[in-house]
């Protein structure tokens, strides 16, 4: 397949706001896919080139990238500098440089998709001595003899800044309908997906196979599932009346959670976003390793603990282990434990379609004895009544934590799914209005006196899973140190897009920048008010109008671990807002 035509949708998707011009395009495009490499034109519409849990990043330095484009055009680096001064993306300097493609012959092949995937795949694994000289050869040898339109969309996958603004469920759409000529099917993708999350395979198989193969995709071990979700109750009343079966009390810990798959002397750490954190808890892993039980996945919530009295400490305790450079030191002076909460998979045999009961049974026959410093089981009740619940909690936030979760002990494991089968209950829904919230930074506005150079103001918004769509809820600029104002800047320049993206929503919002939806944060505020500027739950509570959280203040917490489809979603910010009225 030649990469021109990728190219060429590439710029018809840039082009476009509209949800439903891309799922048509995303249409179009797998019909004249070969079906051996659909699972790349996946990966690359993702500016990716694998899943997520196993493939090397893209992202060279624009630095390399200038080098190359200058031996391959023959224009000098400082010409093309002054060039991405003023325009600010490399792929769209490349497109408006008339250059002169001084290496092409008359009998070089076209680009195909096929090299383009192989030789970005290279890059992406190309590191040491020579390595620098290496991917620049690279580079220039894919921008050698191509269109500047081909060359514009190299560059963006190269830097990757591809930002189309295709998002899984858009994709699965496209997927469902180009295949089976039914959107309905996006159901049966979205479930094979939640346990492989891995869209290439998917459409793999269902180019070369059918839906009834992708139905039997199952869970398997070193491939994360997405992990069940929990619904937020108010107080135990309210999550008790939601319960169908028993109800299963457990500590509710703050740390991360962590998906342990081993098998052998393999053992692999995911998080909840599926990234794989096996290198930044060595002592969990050697715990694991030491174990006589094997070849399972488990889940569970790691936590670090004060050395000296072995309470529990507060989540940002585990944010160095996110430095490579610092994990030894946190060992000594942050060491964690695992508190285990659930098992999914053991033996070959996939237990997410067992009962809850029946798989904590597992988890405790396999677990329950043995006896580390590092592993344990979460403190479990089954509680019938209010009172047991209320005591269950005094006990849990004596010991530290920050809450109950409240499980259904009838209920199946259903991967990525936020349902009232699992429960949250923390303290502070009692007292305050509203739990923090986490929402993705979508827009920014420059900053004035000492913020002059950085941005002033972020955009901030929900999710709705239903549509797919970011909806504004926010404006926030307190709770900012000038160190986090510092990485937010850098980080978020990276991710400007030249308008707003196509799955947000905004209203009529002006804004100086606009972003990829991707950069996380946890938010705090004392009320959510009615408002007729921003677009969460528009028209749901009093018509015209959306609902606004008052007093935003960000803090402090960057949630690195949520992708922007995990973050607090409408429906949750209009059950806060009717909680308002309850107490
Ligand atoms: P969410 O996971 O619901 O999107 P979040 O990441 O902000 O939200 P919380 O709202 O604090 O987290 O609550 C859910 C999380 O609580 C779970 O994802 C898990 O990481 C953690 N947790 C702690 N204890 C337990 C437990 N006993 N069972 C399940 N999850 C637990």
């Amino acid at each position: 397949m030649l990469f021109l035509e990728l190219a060429q949708t590439f710029e018809k998707m840039e082009k476009t706001s509209s949800r439903l011009d891309l799922t048509q395009y995303l249409v179009e495009l797998m019909k004249v896919t070969p079906s051996n490499i659909i699972d790349k034109v996946i990966y690359l519409i993702q500016g990716k080139l694998g899943p997520d849990h196993s493939s090397k990043e893209l992202g060279i330095a624009e630095k390399m990238v200038i080098r190359s484009l200058s031996l391959a055009t023959g224009i000098s680096s400082s010409e093309i500098k002054l060039k991405f001064n003023e325009i600010g993306d490399l792929g769209d300097v490349v497109y408006k440089l008339n250059y002169n493609k001084s290496q092409s012959t008359l009998f070089s092949e076209p680009l195909t998709v096929e090299r383009v995937f192989d030789t970005l795949t290279k890059i992406a694994n190309t590191s040491g001595t020579g390595s620098l000289n290496l991917k620049i050869r690279y580079i220039t040898s894919l921008l050698n003899n191509v269109s500047n339109l081909e060359a514009k969309y190299l560059l963006k996958l190269i830097l990757g800044n591809l930002r189309l603004g295709i998002a899984n469920y858009t994709l699965m759409d496209a997927l469902a309908i180009g295949f089976t000529h039914d959107k309905g099917n996006r159901v049966i993708l979205e479930k094979a997906f939640n346990v492989s999350s891995d869209l290439g395979n998917i459409a793999r198989i269902l180019a070369q196979g059918s839906i009834e193969e992708v139905q039997s995709i199952s869970v398997s071990l070193f491939i994360p599932v997405r992990p069940m979700l929990a619904e937020r109750a108010a107080d135990s009343k309210e999550a008790l009346s939601k319960i169908k079966g028993k109800c299963l009390a457990e500590f509710k810990i703050d740390g991360e959670r962590v998906q342990v798959h081993k098998r052998g002397t393999r053992i692999e750490l995911f998080t909840r976003s599926l990234e794989n954190i096996t290198s930044h808890f060595p002592e969990i892993v050697k715990m694991f390793t030491d174990l006589d039980v094997d070849n399972f996945i488990v889940e569970g919530e790691v936590v670090a603990i004060n050395p000296h009295d072995q309470k529990f400490l507060p989540f940002q305790s585990l944010m160095r282990r996110r430095r490579k450079h610092d994990i030894q030191q946190a060992m000594e002076a942050y060491p964690v434990i695992l508190n285990l909460f659930d098992i999914l998979y053991h033996n070959g045999n996939d237990l997410m379609n067992l009962v809850f009961e029946e798989r904590r049974k597992i988890l405790e026959i396999n677990f329950g004895n043995i006896k580390s410093d590092r592993l344990k089981l979460v403190n479990q009740k089954r509680v019938s009544n209010i009172d047991e619940i209320d005591n269950f909690m005094a006990e849990s936030l004596d010991s530290g934590c920050e809450g109950l979760m409240l499980k259904d002990s009838n209920s199946r494991y259903r991967a990525g799914a936020r349902e009232w089968a699992w429960i949250k209950l923390k303290k502070e829904y009692a007292g305050t209005i509203t739990d923090s919230v986490d929402l993705v930074v979508l827009g920014a506005l420059y900053g004035k006196g000492r913020r002059v150079g950085k941005y002033g103001a972020l955009l901030l918004g929900s999710y709705s899973k239903e549509e797919d769509t970011f909806y504004t809820i926010c404006k926030v600029g307190t709770g900012f140190k000038d160190d986090a104002l510092s990485v937010l800047y850098d980080t978020l320049s990276k991710q400007i897009i030249h308008k707003k993206h196509p799955r947000v929503q905004s209203g009529n919002v002006h804004m100086d920048v606009w972003f990829e939806p991707s950069v996380v944060l946890e938010i705090i505020s004392p009320e959510i008010t009615l408002s007729p500027v921003y677009t969460t739950g528009r028209n749901m509570i009093k018509p015209g109008y959306g609902l606004a959280l008052r007093f935003p203040k960000f803090s402090g917490n960057i949630r690195e671990d949520k992708s922007p489809e995990d973050i607090t979603t409408v429906e949750e910010i209009i059950d806060l807002y009717n909680n308002q009225f309850k107490q």
